[in-house]
């Protein structure tokens, strides 16, 4: 096979060039960092899942008109999405009070929020990707107005769509995380929903017994983060029962 090209790897995904001009190929690692790299792990079988549960968000976006990068999954760990160029913004949106917003602002891990509340986060690991207002957005032209209008409905949007989601499979979502790409069709650029939307970038908790489904369960110890993917992805239908991402090997002669 034709060796591919490399264009980044970060911590949790590879991108390689994709097989035609503005596409790339999202590889999807089973590498787990947090606290900004400061704890790293390897879980089998995370890449496998991510790959799957972020098909069926991606997919489900697309479907509600919200655009996403997404193009279609390849393979267990691999996905085909539109090349963008990414918004150096994290936007958080958050349902109930968890994280770095408790400590922040002296609110009970929780604690329901009066409505959705919109973060933003400059993208950068050496800063440790510090909160920023729309302020700093317009004064260092990281997005137009235009843009930050669009972000803010995009993501109320996906916050709805995903709230209703996972409630259907019991599951509450307290936060989570997006990127947003641009496009350029016939030189407009265009948003789009890039990067990835799985229990890596959410807050995931099951509602009747608040057992957590997320990357917390890796950040603090809290138990075995394959089997709490695993659940997320069988709850959505995304990962049949009974079927394991870990890859076995098998005796050939015995
Ligand atoms: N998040 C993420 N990547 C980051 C920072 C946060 O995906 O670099 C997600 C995180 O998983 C959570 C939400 O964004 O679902 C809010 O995270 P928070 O600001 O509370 O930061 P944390 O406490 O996770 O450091």
């Amino acid at each position: 096979m034709a060796r591919r090209t490399k264009i980044y790897e970060g911590k949790a995904k590879i991108l390689y060039e994709g097989p035609e001009p503005g596409t790339i190929v999202q590889y999807f690692k089973d590498d787990a960092t947090a606290f900004n790299a400061e704890k790293k792990a390897l879980i089998e079988g995370k890449g496998v899942l991510n790959n799957r549960i972020c098909e069926f968000f991606m997919n489900g976006l697309n479907e509600i008109g919200v655009p996403t990068h997404f193009i279609k999954r390849l393979n267990m760990r691999e996905q085909l999405v539109k090349s963008c160029e990414i918004v150096p913004l994290e936007v958080i949106v958050r349902n109930w009070a968890a994280g770095s917003f408790t400590k922040r602002l002296g609110i009970a891990e929780g604690t329901r929020l009066p409505r959705p509340i919109v973060e933003y986060c400059y993208k950068d690991d050496s800063l440790g990707d510090p909160l920023v207002t729309e302020e700093h957005i317009a004064a260092f032209g990281w997005a137009s107005q235009q843009e930050m209008d669009d972000i803010l409905s995009m993501a109320l949007r996906v916050n709805d769509f995903m709230s209703g989601l996972m409630l259907a499979v019991g599951i509450r979502l307290v936060d989570f995380k997006i990127e947003f790409g641009r496009i350029f069709d016939d030189e407009f650029p265009r948003l789009v929903i890039a990067d990835e939307i799985s229990p890596d970038s959410c807050r995931l908790w099951d509602i009747k017994t608040g057992e957590k489904l997320d990357k917390d369960v890796f950040r603090h110890d809290l138990g075995n983060l394959n089997s709490a993917y695993t659940e997320v992805a069988q709850r959505l239908g995304v990962m049949p029962k009974n079927t394991s991402v870990v890859q076995k090997p098998t005796l050939v002669n015995d």
